[in-house]
């Protein structure tokens, strides 16, 4: 079934790419791992973001996903997703922060989005405002519905689980999500670059094992999705949370088939790494060639490493 997928050293199958288009951002969030910097001008431009995606095809990969910053601060972004549309994947998708997803989410419908996911971590609005440092708590609101009513299905709320911040919110945004038909995707907090890490895994850094007990006592079901990184799904009352363990769970890595591109157009092959990045942008502004770029690609995927292995 996997034949044509390029496999790694390891003989995980590489089927999603992870685009950053930019690391522009309306939005300040306080747990944030910006992704280095690149100033507007530098950033891919769409027949750039669908030259990767052209090559990711022909190794096999099924599904994109686009990420920032938040992608949708691009004014480009609807061109970018109609591009990559055309090459005919299994999938689309968009993380944002949904400030700006009231006025995108009929036009990227349109264009070939499949569906998306949008960051909000509380319902509260002191919380929210303490978290991103911005009011915009309404807006995303009303944007994720928006994205509800024009088809992008399934929409996933993510949210990171942050202690003494809103660890206890966790009933509620299910409620939101199951009421509205979205899936709730809990995200442990990782490490931030932006922040003295020790000090701000000690604040914030909430583990999320009571949680889960809590969800498999409740559940009706319980999944394991097989190639993203073994996440695990429960199923309560005809709602879904999906939890997403980087950091506490060997499975992440073993389960893994997922490549990242980083803003400034180098692959990046592990998460939780920069030290193994491969330059891949500057050889689609010299004009390679495609089997050129797909060597590339392949190197990117030779380096990819098990975080503990
Ligand atoms: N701006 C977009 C958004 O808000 O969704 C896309 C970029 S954001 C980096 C992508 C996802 O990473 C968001 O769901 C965000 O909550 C999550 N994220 C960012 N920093 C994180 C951290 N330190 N730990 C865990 N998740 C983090």
């Amino acid at each position: 079934m996997l034949d044509d997928v390029v496999k790694d050293k390891y003989e995980r199958p590489i089927l999603s790419l992870r685009i950053t288009i930019t690391n522009r951002c309306n939005e300040n969030c306080i747990y944030c791992h910006h992704d280095g910097m690149v100033s507007s001008k530098d950033e891919m431009t769409p027949d750039e973001i669908y030259t990767i995606c052209k090559i990711a095809k022909k190794i096999g990969v099924r599904k994109i996903r686009l990420s920032g910053g938040d992608p949708l601060v691009r004014k480009d972004i609807v061109e970018i997703v109609e591009k990559i549309a055309s090459l005919d994947f299994k999938d689309i998708s968009l993380t944002t922060n949904g400030v700006l997803l009231e006025k995108y989410a009929k036009d990227l419908k349109d264009a070939g989005l499949d569906r998306i996911n949008v960051s909000l971590d509380t319902l509260n609005p002191d919380t929210y405002k303490f978290v991103t440092k911005m009011d915009y708590l309404n807006e995303v609101k009303t944007g994720i519905l928006n994205a509800v009513e024009v088809g992008l299905y399934p929409v996933k709320i993510n949210m990171v689980i942050m202690k003494d911040i809103n660890q206890n919110e966790v009933k509620d945004m299910f409620e939101f999500c199951r009421e509205n038909n979205m899936v709730l995707q809990l995200i442990e907090l990782i490490e931030s670059e932006n922040c003295d890490e020790d000090k701000f895994n000690a604040e914030y850094h909430y583990p999320l094992d009571s949680i889960e007990n809590k969800l498999s006592d409740m559940a009706d079901d319980v999944r394991e999705r097989k190639f993203m990184q073994g996440r695990k799904k429960y199923y309560i009352n005809d709602g879904e949370i999906e939890i997403v363990r980087p950091v506490d769970n060997s499975k992440f890595c073993a389960n893994c088939s997922r490549l990242r591109i980083t803003p400034d157009g180098k692959i990046k092959p592990c998460l939780l790494r920069n030290d193994n990045l491969v330059e891949l942008i500057s050889h689609i502004r010299n004009g390679e060639s495609e089997e050129k770029l797909e060597e590339i690609f392949i190197r990117g995927i030779d380096k990819r490493e098990p975080f503990n292995n």
